[in-house]
């Protein structure tokens, strides 16, 4: 495994981090599942400020990313990318996903942020095949680190057994 990556298990709303990623919706205005849970840790402060992002730049495209403050959370910063909703695998799924990760770094590496932790994106409401996302995330995530030296760790919170499984697997795997 990479050694600047660590998988742990866990919840992502409490990783003591310089940024957290979100797996939103390109509207921005919330959702469920982790969105639900950062904004519910957040507090009132991160919902308006998507609010003014979604009415001045119209949300967010998918395999995309904004950054925005962290509200009431231990982290500094919340960045905010969309990945790809599964409709089969033959609609530019695995680049859109690849691409919400490597957006998401690019926007670490500019604020020169040290730690950035990512939930399993699109493994949830997007159904995203597990496994699959798996792979697509650590390649993305080790390609970025190969050429970066910013963010100098990158965290995977997996919130269920099954993702933190895959992950520990194909990360031995890629070794
Ligand atoms: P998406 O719409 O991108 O699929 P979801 O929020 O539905 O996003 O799910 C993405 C992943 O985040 C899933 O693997 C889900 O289990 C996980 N997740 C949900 N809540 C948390 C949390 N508090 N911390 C970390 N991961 C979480």
């Amino acid at each position: 495994m990479h050694s600047r990556l660590r998988i742990i298990q866990g919840d992502i709303t409490r990783q003591q981090v310089d940024a957290i990623v979100n797996a939103a919706n390109s509207s921005l205005l919330g959702g469920g599942g982790v969105d639900g849970a950062i904004h519910r840790a957040a507090g009132p402060a991160l919902l308006a400020e998507c609010r003014q992002l979604a009415a001045s730049r119209g949300g967010c495209p998918t395999g995309e990313a904004v950054l925005t403050g962290a509200g009431n959370l231990p982290a500094r910063a919340v960045i905010h990318t969309v990945g790809p909703v599964w409709r089969g695998g033959g609609h530019g799924e695995a680049e859109l996903l690849a691409s919400a990760y490597t957006h998401s770094l690019q926007l670490a590496a500019e604020q020169r942020f040290a730690t950035i932790a990512f939930p399993a994106i699109s493994t949830g409401i997007y159904g995203y095949p597990k496994a699959a996302a798996a792979t697509i995330a650590l390649r993305a995530i080790g390609q970025f680190l190969q050429q970066h030296d910013y963010p100098q760790q990158v965290w995977l919170v997996c919130f269920d057994e099954e993702s933190y499984r895959l992950y520990r697997q194909h990360s031995e795997q890629s070794d």
